[in-house]
């Protein structure tokens, strides 16, 4: 490989909160012509990236990732160009990237062989989107043809990644033999069993068909390395099971939906203080925490527009506000890893709560039909939600906790080698509608649906069993948070259908505490925007919460949900009796909403609890709605 290779270059126009849920840092992005890997924090460009303030995420960060993280920054800011030279310096900002998988395969010949073999040359054309490999001496006439990345990987479930042992399988274990490799694939179907890899070794011509990869039993499979190839390195630390058994890799094909999981913490911006001024030095403290004096703040009121919210108050008063929180004793505000208690206790109190540029909320009464399951309906007018990638994970999700916290930490895969002093996050300021369920009803609804909360309990544990995640019963979230997961899904899919959201743009925030702890019983879900470009349509999603329009779309919302277009099979679907699903009547067709929408990957869900379906009947008393 020539040190030209190894040298990154950037990705054009990601948007940053792509960089986060699609591009974070270990996933795969295919180009093109060549599949690139996000590399670690080590490489990012500081000097590009903005800090995005938020105590109490930040806070939850180091609970994770320890007390050494010093902010949460935002993606580098692509400049808008796509006129770039790939190895111009200045180029150099964006997400860095380099080639993963390193194994291409010439479609022409059907030669296979690493990057680093000197039989691919580098392309550097001034698209970036157009950077390619070519086999210079492929026995193809003419220009020489643009080779491909080799589609097949292996992962384990510690997160690691590697190329596939190509050499090792071809030769059914481990091989001296130094014969050059081919990727057959004599008919197009694209299919494991019809693609063979070969070698053409003298005296050896070793070959043997893909889909046995998927078919190994385990301790054919290989002894994970450790790899971490967005951090161009092995964990000295090896891996090893929960057992402390060797790890075996598993054969992935690149762009498997499971290869990549971004492990998240979100928070949404709540007043912490009471007082506009003081909300407003809270608003603003990633720049006042900086300040010295009261000339200081004189200076950034005149020369700078950081300031320009706090217009109304003088130099004076606002150093007052910022000494006075400097000297204030530490919040011993509850536990960091809880971020929705805080942001239930403001939904649930909205008048007491400070307006602010980040946060304004107003209560309406819920419309007539439904009054008797609301409490109330909140109207968010402006809300700021904030994301920061502490992780990620291959094959397990993370959406099978309850709260990304609580993801094994062995399974967590890291963000750079050293501890991070910053992690890269993303802010969107949007708007949402907020829906406090009578707790009373919910307790009464639930007690008298023990038999679905033992099935879907039952089919938790088998899930988790499967898994070998101890113990079984850990996390199971209860018919209560069912409920709540499944009104969430039917008004995202009438919203986004009536309203013109794409469903992707809409997010749900499910507040959901059974009873029996020391903490309160929470019954709450919020609809927000979270396109990052809302901003400009900000008013759409709330004026959909007036009572009368409200009442006409959760009419829809639950009348669409009554039938499927895979009824009965859908009405009947069973969380655990044919294979462990984690759902029931639920499927694309009916409830299932954009894994970017959903907080729990599509699990936990049945539009029997909302509404009577094909299968439990008109008059059912599970249907909570009646
Ligand atoms: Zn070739
Ligand atoms: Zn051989
Ligand atoms: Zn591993
Ligand atoms: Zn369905
Ligand atoms: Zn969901």
């Amino acid at each position: 490989m020539t040190p030209k290779d190894q040298k990154r270059f950037k990705v054009g126009e990601l948007r940053p909160s792509q960089a986060l849920t699609t591009f974070g840092v270990g996933a795969i992005i295919d180009l093109p012509n060549l599949s690139v890997m996000v590399m670690g924090l080590n490489d990012w460009p500081l000097k590009d990236t903005v800090e995005i303030g938020l105590q109490r995420l930040l806070d939850s960060v180091r609970d994770v990732l320890g007390a050494q993280v010093a902010a949460l920054r935002s993606a580098p800011v692509v400049p808008d160009t796509r006129q770039v030279n790939p190895f111009d310096p200045s180029a150099l900002v964006g997400i860095p990237v380099a080639p993963f998988p390193r194994w291409m395969v010439c479609p022409y010949c059907r030669r296979l062989a690493p990057l680093g073999s000197g039989l691919f040359k580098l392309e550097t054309p001034y698209r970036t989107d157009q950077i390619r490999y070519v086999h210079a001496n492929c026995t193809k006439p003419g220009k020489p043809p643009t080779v491909v990345p080799a589609r097949f990987v292996v992962a384990c479930k510690n997160g690691h990644l590697d190329d596939f042992p190509w050499r090792d399988f071809a030769h059914n274990g481990p091989t001296t033999c130094t014969g050059g490799m081919k990727l057959l694939e004599p008919s197009a179907t694209g299919e494991a069993a019809s693609i063979f890899v070969q070698c053409e070794g003298a005296n050896c011509g070793a070959i043997r068909p893909m889909s046995d990869a998927f078919k190994m039993d385990l301790k054919a499979l290989p002894v994970c390395k450790a790899r971490r190839p967005h951090l161009r390195d092995h964990d000295e630390c090896g891996c090893k099971t929960p057992l402390g058994l060797d790890m075996r890799m598993e054969p992935m094909l690149q762009g498997a939906s499971n290869s990549w999981f971004g492990i998240t913490l979100t928070a949404l911006a709540i007043p912490q203080a009471s007082g506009k001024l003081k909300q407003l030095v809270e608003d603003h403290w990633t720049v006042l925490e900086k300040v010295q004096s009261e000339q200081n703040i004189e200076l950034l009121q005149t020369v700078t527009t950081q300031l320009r919210d706090l217009s109304e108050y003088t130099a004076t008063d606002i150093w007052q506000a910022v000494q006075a929180k400097k000297t204030a004793p530490p919040d011993e505000g509850g536990d960091p890893s809880d971020l929705k208690t805080p942001e239930w206790e403001v939904f649930t109190d909205p008048d007491s709560a400070e307006k602010g540029r980040d946060f304004q909320l107003r209560a309406v009464p819920p419309p007539k039909r439904y009054a008797k399951y609301f409490e109330t309906v909140v109207l968010a007018e402006r809300l700021r939600e904030v994301r920061a990638l502490v992780g990620f994970s291959r094959i397990e999700s993370p959406s099978d906790y309850d709260n990304p916290t609580a993801f094994p930490e062995n399974q967590r895969a890291r963000l750079s080698r050293t501890q991070p002093t910053w992690v890269p996050a993303s802010e969107i300021r949007g708007e949402g509608l907020f829906f406090h369920f009578k707790e009373d009803l919910i307790q009464k609804w639930v007690k008298e649906n023990k038999a679905l909360d033992g099935v879907f309990l039952e089919a938790h544990r088998r899930w988790r069993i499967a898994r070998k995640l101890e113990p079984p019963d850990e996390f199971y979230p209860g018919l209560r948070f069912v409920l709540l997961h499944s009104f969430a899904h039917a008004l995202i899919r009438q919203l986004s259908v009536e309203c013109g959201y794409t469903t992707a743009s809409l997010r749900e925030r499910i507040y959901s505490r059974n009873p029996g702890v020391d903490e309160p019983e929470m019954a709450g879900v919020l609809i927000y925007t979270a396109a990052p470009d809302s901003e400009g349509t900000l008013g759409g999603l709330v004026s959909l919460g007036r009572p009368g329009t409200l009442e006409r779309h959760l009419d829809q919302a639950l009348d669409n949900v009554r039938l499927c277009a895979s009824d009965p099979l859908c009405a009947e679907h069973h969380p655990y009796r044919d294979g462990t699903t984690l759902h029931a009547a639920s499927c694309h067709a009916c409830l299932f909403a954009p894994e970017t929408s959903c907080e729990r990957g599509n699990k936990y869900l049945d539009r029997a609890v909302l509404v009577p379906t094909v299968e439990t009947g008109e008059g059912s008393e599970l249907a909570f709605f009646r």
